[in-house]
């Protein structure tokens, strides 16, 4: 695998050789500079070599890949998709069609966004109506496959999107079965904000003398979001939350609790004082999923308590606040749930709420980013058992070893 690290704008998307079709998509998009991600993958990938893009959240990956597609696209190829996206979750799907639809260089080109939780008739009459960019989750592209309602022989350009959740040893057997039914004849990507080591090795597999694009800083997560922890006992939680929202005034913000039950519990309680409440999922709905997504999008929802299938790629501008009214088991996920806010280099603001028992959950994710928390204040909520987290005996610096046997990486503490 060869690797790049930085690469220039460059003289933007008119340096790119970009049909004049995709240019204007792009300026109606108002995407007049490629983002670094897309200044750096963009070429590669248009020369035909398989990349592996890695950047933060939120920095414009779906652009970069699929302009090389959509600049290659061609009406002539016969029926069935020339390029497949998968995406871990179905909300991630949709957006990526809703992407792939805004800078089509015409309306002959046609992405399909196909996911479970959805009637199969749609999504067949859809396809029938022609598809050159299927976008999937690995469930439903499998149910398609095995009813012979979608053919993968034509495809020629893959995309793994988030791709350190796609290898990961839920969906892997999945994607395998997926690769198999693609010709071996093709070019794939894969885009990730965070790919430990063997998660890199395992792509090596799928992929031939992959470039590696990294553009991921030493810290994993964006500068321009203000990070803070409070701590709180765990039945104080709601008053807490309260507060916070009284403080804040967010513009929009995502509640993450670690339970559907919790958000739904949360849901119930907030309505009860705050309006433009809603809450997201995996036992709602498909049809309501999407509803709450688009409204949410539209801004017409302000707090938004999910668990975290709302946590990866989901992007809406409106964002200002996280508040992780309960830590994610697992610190990577706290990277992608505070990537919801501070898009594109806006501002953002993170809170945790911590209670005293969870002092060595909040170290790893200290450990994970490489970045101390600070610690935030809100009178009255200081939890007083046991001593305050800043109060222990801070933990000798270790070299990081991997949680649950997938992460590598060895960080020096700062305490
Ligand atoms: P993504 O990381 O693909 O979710 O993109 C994050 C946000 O950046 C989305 O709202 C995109 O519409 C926007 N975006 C992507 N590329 C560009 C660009 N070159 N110029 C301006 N906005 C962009």
């Amino acid at each position: 695998m060869t690797t790049a690290t930085r690469a220039g704008a460059g003289d933007g998307f008119r340096g790119m050789n970009l049909s004049a079709a995709l240019l204007a998509a792009l300026q109606r998009a108002n995407y007049h500079h490629p983002t670094p991600i897309q200044a750096a993958l963009i070429p590669e990938a248009l020369a035909g070599r398989d990349v592996i893009g890695q950047a933060q959240t939120g920095t414009g990956k779906t652009a970069a890949f699929l302009v090389p597609f959509l600049n290659t696209w061609n009406d002539e190829e016969g029926p069935g998709p020339q390029a497949l996206v998968l995406t871990p979750t179905r909300e991630l799907a949709v957006q990526v069609g809703e992407e792939a639809r805004k800078l089509r260089p015409t309306e002959r080109c046609r992405p399909v966004p196909i996911y479970g939780g959805q009637e199969f008739r749609p999504q067949l009459a859809e396809l029938k109506k022609g598809c050159h960019i299927a976008i999937g989750t690995p469930g439903r592209v499998l149910d398609h496959l095995a009813r012979g309602t979608l053919t993968l022989d034509r495809v020629r350009y893959v995309v793994l999107d988030e791709a350190d959740r796609m290898l990961d040893i839920g969906f892997r057997p999945d994607i395998e079965k997926i690769l198999r039914h693609c010709p071996r004849q093709r070019q794939t990507l894969l885009l990730s904000a965070t790919l430990p080591p063997p998660v890199l090795r395992l792509a090596e597999r799928y992929m031939t003398e992959p470039l590696h694009i990294n553009l991921s800083p030493k810290t994993a997560t964006v500068e321009s979001i203000r990070q803070t922890y409070i701590s709180v006992d765990e039945d104080k939680k709601f008053d807490l939350l309260m507060r916070v929202i009284d403080r804040e005034q967010p513009r929009q913000c995502i509640i993450f609790c670690q339970r559907k039950r919790t958000a739904n519990d949360l849901f119930c309680s907030l309505r009860r004082e705050r309006q433009r409440v809603a809450v997201m999922h995996g036992d709602l709905p498909q049809s309501l999923r999407n509803q709450i997504m688009r409204v949410f999008r539209d801004g017409r929802i302000v707090y938004l308590v999910a668990t975290d299938l709302v946590g990866r790629g989901i992007d809406v501008t409106g964002i200002s606040h996280i508040i992780n009214y309960d830590l994610p088991e697992d610190p990577e996920n706290y990277v992608h749930r505070i990537g919801r806010t501070g898009r594109m280099g806006a501002n953002g603001v993170a809170i945790a709420f911590v209670t005293p028992e969870q002092g060595k959950e909040l170290t790893q994710i200290e450990m994970f980013i490489n970045k101390q928390l600070e610690e935030d204040r809100i009178e009255g909520f200081q939890a007083c058992t046991p001593r305050s987290r800043r109060e222990q005996t801070p933990p000798e610096p270790k070299p990081y070893v991997p949680i649950f046997g997938r992460r590598v990486r060895r960080i020096s503490m700062r305490l």
